[in-house]
């Protein structure tokens, strides 16, 4: 019989599994030396207004691995959280940011409003010094923490509610600004969301990827953006890929949008030339 077969073929030695776990190896045992030799980057994605002007990126960090690919952040993220390392890899990304300030302003680019998002590690989030900490570094560097925006997870606020909003008001003290990136896939309660000093929140991809299907459509987006009216949030949309997707948005009053259709992520040299060429023309 067909279970019979299925039974005979079983394999403890799963070669998916075996690959997983080697690549995995490989990324434990190769990080903390990649983070020391500068082969982390940081890539830049425009965050475009419902009026086309820009109003910051997002920094979205890269391992330029010398023999393979860009590997993605979901593949090393969670290592760097588990092997200790987490703080000076984000410790890179904020200096590539601050990097990306200064040529900016050398080059004449930078708004009085241009702000860079910054995603939060859950473990960097738990620091009760956090705030002094990012305040200095920013400071060191010449940029004011209102240009720094800190994504944070529902996942963060929920676990402790308590202790998170005493963080997120120290972070708010000295100036930064809050988002709760991939809202509604997480749990935070309605109750909850209206006590926590944040600035905005970011509809995940998940919920623009589903606007054409007919059962779903738009109801999650709207009531998201209805949400942050009432509560006095910006509302930023991640993930639009096509132009029906940004006449929506824009017809809601989005604060702002990021996506495919306006640019991938980018290294800063190529987020200087897409400011120059490409920017007055994405719509
Ligand atoms: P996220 O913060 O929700 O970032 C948005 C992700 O969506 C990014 O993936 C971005 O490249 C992708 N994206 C943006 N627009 C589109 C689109 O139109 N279509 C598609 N298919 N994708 C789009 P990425 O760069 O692979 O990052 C994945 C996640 O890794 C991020 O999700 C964030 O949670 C985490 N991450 C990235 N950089 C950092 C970092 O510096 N620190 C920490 N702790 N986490 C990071
Ligand atoms: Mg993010
Ligand atoms: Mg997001
Ligand atoms: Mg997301």
């Amino acid at each position: 019989s067909a279970k019979r077969t299925a039974q005979k073929n079983y394999c403890f030695f799963d070669p998916a599994l075996h690959e997983s776990l080697k690549k995995r190896f490989e990324i434990e045992s190769q990080l903390k030396d990649a983070i020391n030799k500068r082969e982390i980057v940081t890539y830049f994605q425009p965050q475009v207004t419902a009026n086309g002007e820009l109003q910051g990126v997002e920094a979205l960090v890269r391992w330029n691995h010398p023999d393979k690919r860009l590997v993605s952040p979901i593949e090393f993220v969670a290592v760097a959280e588990e092997i200790g390392v987490i703080d000076s890899l984000q410790r890179v990304v904020m200096e590539d940011c601050c990097a990306l300030f200064r040529t900016l302003q050398s080059q004449g680019r930078l708004t009085p409003n241009f702000r860079v998002s910054i995603n939060m590690s859950a473990i960097q989030f738990r620091n009760v010094n956090l705030s002094e900490d990012l305040t200095q570094l920013f400071l060191q560097e010449g940029v004011a923490p209102s240009f720094i925006t800190l994504e944070l997870t529902e996942s963060m606020l929920v676990e402790e509610i308590d202790g998170a909003i005493k963080q997120m008001q120290a972070l708010k003290a000295k100036g930064f600004r809050l988002s709760i990136d991939d809202f509604g896939t997480g749990y935070s309660s309605l109750a909850y969301l209206q006590t926590f000093p944040i600035d905005e929140l970011k509809i995940d991809k998940s919920f623009l990827d589903k606007m054409d299907s007919a059962n779903i459509g738009t109801g999650i987006i709207d009531t998201i953006i209805t949400l942050a009216e009432h509560l006095n949030f910006e509302v930023v949309a991640e993930g639009v890929e096509h132009q029906g997707q940004l006449d929506y948005l824009r017809q809601k009053h989005i604060t702002a949008m990021q996506g495919y259709f306006f640019a991938r992520p980018m290294p800063a040299e190529s987020l200087y030339e897409w400011i120059e060429d490409d920017l007055d023309n994405i719509y």
